[in-house]
């Protein structure tokens, strides 16, 4: 209940404004979010950086309506990259089809993302292409498939989200077409008809999934905080041979911190998404969804680290 309640406001633009100048919601935003601008999203890849741990950056933002602001995002993706580049950072951003246009016109969207694709693959770097609410998914993977993955094979990858039903055939997908795909639980509240309603149910199939990738895959991001699944994932890896450099575990700035640090110090891969910019709300309350205790923090209690 709870749930679909955070779900339902992150919708809700008008309580964004007034969060916006709350100062305690700014406040909470800062554990998750890091800062409004390239220059502090930069300085949060560093930290992360002389921790062993690699960094994906994302500019906050969804569903464009106009074309502008479509273009506008993708001119400061360009800006973010250029900036990565010159403080010899690694150059891997995160990107929403919808912040680029998608909702307004097919031909707006790729203009948008093979500008950014061209240039990051100038610096050998690697744009992951987020993946939002089932409405989206197949749109998603036709364009990634047939007007992106073709030419650059190396600098672009999708999402699959454990959640959907379909998701094991987009595995054998991408596995058949050796594409690089993140694996996670997913984020969007779906009906029943095309995502298991049962938690349990998205759990055991993130985990077919993850092997399916390990095994077969190329180079699979494991996005989850779940440590009964990354402890299947080790277990996994071992029991089959699977060397650390073959698949990466991925999580996002601010969540369980400890277990980041846990993973690099045992000699496994580990990415952390961060996201940035002023659009941080929608994002936020996805993330309270998640875990609701972490409204505990808003209201002044300690979180785990
Ligand atoms: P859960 O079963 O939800 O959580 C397992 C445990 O992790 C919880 O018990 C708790 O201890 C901890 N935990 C989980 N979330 C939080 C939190 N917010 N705060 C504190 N502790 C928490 N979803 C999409 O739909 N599309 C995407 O493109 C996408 N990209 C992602 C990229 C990365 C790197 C990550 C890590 C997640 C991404 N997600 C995306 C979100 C994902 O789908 C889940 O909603 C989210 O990761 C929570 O699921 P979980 O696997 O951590 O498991």
């Amino acid at each position: 209940m709870l749930r679909k309640t955070l779900l339902y406001l992150s919708h809700q633009p008008q309580i964004f404004r007034f969060v916006r100048n709350n100062g305690l919601a700014k406040k909470f935003a800062s554990r998750f979010v890091a800062g409004e601008t390239i220059a502090t999203a930069c300085d949060a890849v560093a930290e992360l950086k002389a921790k062993g741990i690699t960094a994906s950056l994302d500019l906050l933002g969804e569903s464009v309506t106009n074309e502008a602001e479509a273009r506008e995002t993708a001119r400061q993706y360009l800006a973010l990259v250029d900036e990565m580049q010159r403080r010899g950072l690694e150059v891997n951003v995160s990107v929403k089809l919808t912040a680029l246009g998608q909702d307004i016109s097919a031909a707006l969207c790729e203009e948008n993302i093979r500008a950014i694709l061209a240039k990051v693959k100038g610096y050998g770097g690697f744009v992951r292409l987020d993946m939002e609410s089932s409405a989206y998914t197949q749109r998603t993977i036709d364009f990634f498939e047939r007007r992106l993955f073709p030419d650059y094979p190396e600098t672009v990858g999708v999402v699959l989200q454990s959640a959907l039903r379909r998701t094991l055939a987009d595995v054998d997908w991408s596995v058949q077409k050796q594409c690089r795909v993140r694996i996670c639980k997913g984020a969007y509240l779906e009906p029943a008809t095309v995502a298991f309603p049962d938690k349990r149910d998205v759990d055991a199939n993130y985990v077919e999934a993850m092997q399916r990738l390990m095994q077969k895959g190329r180079y699979p991001g494991l996005a989850t905080h779940d440590e009964r699944i990354i402890d299947e994932a080790i277990r996994f890896a071992k029991a089959n041979g699977i060397a650390p450099d073959r698949f990466e575990f991925q999580m996002l700035y601010g969540v369980r911190r400890d277990l980041q640090e846990r993973i690099v110090r045992e000699g496994w891969r580990m990415r952390v998404y961060v996201p940035f910019g002023t659009q941080w709300y929608p994002y936020l309350m996805r993330r309270l969804a998640e875990r609701p205790a972490n409204l505990a923090f808003i209201t002044g209690n300690v979180m785990k680290e």
